[in-house]
């Protein structure tokens, strides 16, 4: 038995994680000891011990699409960047990296691009999600600062969310608000959400405002608090679609509570005006003071689990290292730490326009390093044409096939989780190491060591001669207290001299933010959203995350207990909007804005707002056709954090009702047409689409297997045909198809793939997609720990339980993580 203390590769709460690998399995659970969750772990952190296989990797590096040495793989990447810069110049080389790489990973690729390469174009997927914050930290403070930590939520008297839903999204952090709710009755909630989310259990006031009108909130807050009347109540309801009553509550409880914290997310950052938003949110507690001390101040929650590491080195391109900016000043010091003179004096080009300068030509080189930007980046089907015609596209990944990873000319195989070794910061300024428990797979590396590798061919190698993490570690914390006189509060100086074996067994450090001496109030006028509906497209399009699933789904779109909870792409819509545009609940529907068109499945929710939409960002080509939502969005920013409105989207919806729905499972898939569109699900040992077309494709199918030689056993009744094909006795193949979506006992059926039935009955239950006896489809999971489904949650709300405990304690949904309690809670109300 072996046990390795790491941290959760998750979200930007960083829990502590303890692996135990006993017998070739891997288990985990939470940390007792770690600060961020004393012992706690959300559904998706409990899942980690099911995504450590190998399924998908990329393990061998690959140079226009062949498997090479890496020694061939890097010269090649030194002679075409080489010849780029050489020939364009260092503006014509861009990274994109990411708020999974670990710290030492992203100090490296920072070093390389801006000190050595010579252009400051390296930005992040972190500026997707949280760089408005930065920019009102910066603002506000003089430095990118968040004056918070979690146990400042525990031991306030008012928690404000605003733009979260923490209960799904930091659903630790969740739990331990739930618990000192619970311990403390006089601590009020606020909710301020346009959703009515999972958050909103715990809400004593949920304020559902007009999307995008945040700003008018709180500088009507800071108005009143101030004794100005240019933004009285009357005035912020109506900005806000809100009652005078509830914006006269919400004040009234601000103002008088001892203490108050504000958390916020993508919510607020994700706007065209994010960076005033996060402004007039600190603002409200400069005024007050509700700042810098016990249970007060404005807290950003980081939705990466190392978006703060790439902070603190400065890898966004606005900034330059450790906090430094581009002032003449930090540009001496800087070239003098690392002892260079092509050191990038300007900033360079944030997420979005990198992207556009690689359409425009002008960016010809793309490094890609732990992200998905073909998914994630809005107007994804310009982002993929941008790919598409870039002379070299560099991508470092851990999965072999990404939507991303297609265009890639080089692609090196990198460590993932579990494998790597190095440190993270979360949300709270909290750095904690992500220790290696497992040996590296195939011929994968850090990629730390690729960037070093790939820095030696271009003839910087003295720079990068590290051997181990460690020195890149105490390489950052140097550069954090070099010529630091105290005007950075960033400043790592205690760790800057760390052994090997000192940092080996470094315990979560949380570095301090010293008296924070400037703050200033910014002011901020209130804008709306930039997203103009109209008569085209009448519908203002939301964009999140799902309980269970994480980014673009490459870890953990395979874990099957995760897929469960919501297994295809959904749109969220109102029950008035769904009778406007004749939609039925779990029927299909098309969406489309001038960018693109996706397909989702309609549900139909009581606290979605009209004239609003909800769906989840996480799908993309390889786990759906037609399911990436991001086609839809504009590449709209805030012209100061050049963060892109990713919630507020012009969108049409129209029902689809294709002529057959289908359900395949099969040991290696066949091509489904181009015509028919489809969804990835998790199953054990077996791959499962559910299909859906207007041309069925029984015959297609049969022709695959007639291909193959297999025996074939069909059934048709009415509508709904089926297809089981057997090759020596095992069972290969089966589908079943209907004008709706067939019901199908589908662990029946993924267990037929490994138990081979021969009797004659078994085979017919089959081929009926029921198993004797048994009642079909145990509905949607609600709670993933203990796969508990909605029809038993139903049935148990009908004999009686009233409340999520007595549900826990007859079925024990509910009782490990927690975070389906709010689901829990709903479905009890749906039906009380
Ligand atoms: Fe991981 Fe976040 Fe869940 Fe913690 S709350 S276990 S960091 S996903």
């Amino acid at each position: 038995m072996n046990e390795t203390r790491t941290t959760c590769p998750y979200c930007g709460v960083g829990c502590g994680v303890v692996v135990r690998r006993e017998n070739g399995n891997v288990s985990v659970r939470g940390d007792e000891t770690h600060p961020a969750n004393y012992g706690r772990l959300c559904v998706k952190g409990s899942a980690l011990g099911e995504t450590t296989g190998l399924q998908g990797r990329l393990l061998r590096p690959r140079v226009d699409d062949h498997d090479v040495t890496w020694s061939r793989a890097l010269s090649v990447a030194g002679e075409r960047l080489q010849a780029i810069i050489e020939r364009w110049g260092p503006q014509a080389v861009a990274f994109y990296a990411s708020g999974q790489l670990l710290t030492e990973d992203y100090y490296a690729a920072n070093k390389l691009m801006k000190g050595f390469i010579g252009a400051a174009n390296i930005d992040t997927n972190s500026r997707l999600c949280m760089s408005s914050a930065v920019t009102g930290y910066k603002r506000a403070f003089g430095e990118d600062i968040v004056p918070c930590s979690y146990d400042d939520v525990e031991n306030s008297d008012l928690v404000v969310l605003v733009g979260s839903n923490a209960a799904w999204t930091h659903p630790v952090l969740f739990q331990r608000l739930v618990k000192a709710r619970q311990d403390n009755p006089d601590m009020k909630v606020v909710v301020i959400d346009p959703r009515k989310t999972a958050t909103c259990d715990i809400a004593d006031l949920h304020l559902a405002l007009m999307p995008g009108s945040d700003a008018g909130l709180f500088v009507g807050l800071l108005n009143a608090i101030q004794g100005d009347t240019t933004w009285s109540i009357d005035r912020v309801a109506d900005f806000c679609g809100l009652l005078v009553g509830e914006v006269g509550t919400f004040y009234d409880w601000f103002i008088t509570a001892p203490r108050a914290i504000t958390l916020y997310t993508m919510g607020i950052n994700q706007s065209t005006s994010g960076s005033d938003k996060c402004n007039a949110i600190i603002n409200v507690h400069l005024a007050s003071g509700k700042i810098a001390r016990q249970g007060c101040g404005p807290f950003s929650l980081t939705g990466q689990p190392n978006a703060m590491g790439g902070r603190e080195v400065g890898g966004l391109a606005n900034q330059l290292a450790a906090h430094m900016g581009f002032e003449p000043d930090d540009l001496a010091r800087v070239a003098r730490f690392w002892g260079t003179e092509r050191l990038a004096q300007t900033p360079g080009l944030m997420a979005v326009e990198l992207f556009d300068a690689i359409a425009r030509g002008e960016v010809k080189a793309v490094w890609i390093m732990g992200t998905n930007p073909a998914v994630s980046l809005p107007d994804s089907h310009a982002v993929c044409q941008a790919l598409a015609a870039c002379p070299l596209v560099v991508v470092s990944e851990v999965m072999s096939e990404t939507d991303t990873s297609r265009f890639a000319h080089i692609r090196f195989p990198a460590l993932g989780w579990g494998e790597k070794n190095g440190t993270v910061t979360n949300s709270e300024r909290r750095i904690s190491r992500q220790r290696a428990f497992l040996p590296a797979p195939g011929e994968a590396k850090p990629d730390w060591w690729i960037i070093a590798q790939v820095a030696k061919a271009l003839g910087y190698g003295e720079a990068f001669a590290w051997t181990h993490p460690q020195e890149i570690f105490c390489e950052h914390a140097a550069l954090s207290a070099f010529e630091n006189d105290g005007s950075r509060a960033f400043n790592l100086r205690e760790l800057a001299s760390l052994t090997r074996e000192q940092w080996d067994n470094l315990t979560p450090y949380q570095w301090p933010t010293g008296d924070m001496p400037y703050r200033k109030i910014v002011p901020v006028a209130p804008q709306k959203h930039s997203a103009r509906v109209d008569a085209l497209y009448p519908l203002l399009l939301n964009t999140g995350r799902v309980r269970d699933q994480w980014h673009t789904m490459t870890r953990t779109g395979y874990v099957a207990r995760l897929m469960q909870h919501i297994d295809e792409p959904l749109v969220e819509i109102s029950p008035g909007d769904a009778r406007r545009f004749m939609l039925m609940d779990g029927q299909l529907a098309r969406l489309s804005s001038p960018r693109g068109v996706m397909v989702a499945r309609v549900r139909i929710l009581q606290g979605q707002r009209e004239g609003e939409l909800f769906v989840p960002m996480h799908w993309n080509n390889q786990f759906a056709r037609q399911g990436k939502v991001n086609v839809l969005v504009e590449g709209r920013c805030d012209p100061l954090s050049g963060q892109p409105e990713s919630k507020q989207t012009a969108i049409r919806i129209m029902p689809w009702q294709p002529g057959w729905q289908g359900e395949l499972y099969a040991r290696d898939l066949p091509e489904v047409p181009p015509s028919a569109c489809w969804w990835r699900k998790a199953a054990q040992g077996v791959q499962h689409l559910t299909v859906a077309g207007d041309k069925s494709l029984l015959e297609d199918i049969m022709a695959h297997c007639r291909v193959q030689e297999w025996q074939l056993q069909l059934a048709h009744s009415g509508d709904r045909n089926s297809v089981l094909a057997w090759h020596n006795g095992e069972l290969m193949l089966g589908y079943w198809e209907d004008n709706t979506l067939p019901e199908l006992a589908h662990t029946f059926v993924e267990e037929a793939f490994h138990t081979a039935p021969a009797e004659l009955a078994a085979r017919h239950a089959l081929l009926n997609g029921q198993r004797p006896g048994e009642q079909v489809g145990q509905g949607r999971i609600i709670c993933s720990c203990f796969s508990i489904g909605e029809r038993a949650i139903n049935e148990a709300i009908a004999e009686g339980c009233d409340s999520a405990a007595a549900l826990g304690a007859k079925l024990r949904c509910g009782t490990n993580c927690g975070s389906c309690v709010p689901e829990l809670k709903a479905l009890i109300s749906a039906r009380g």
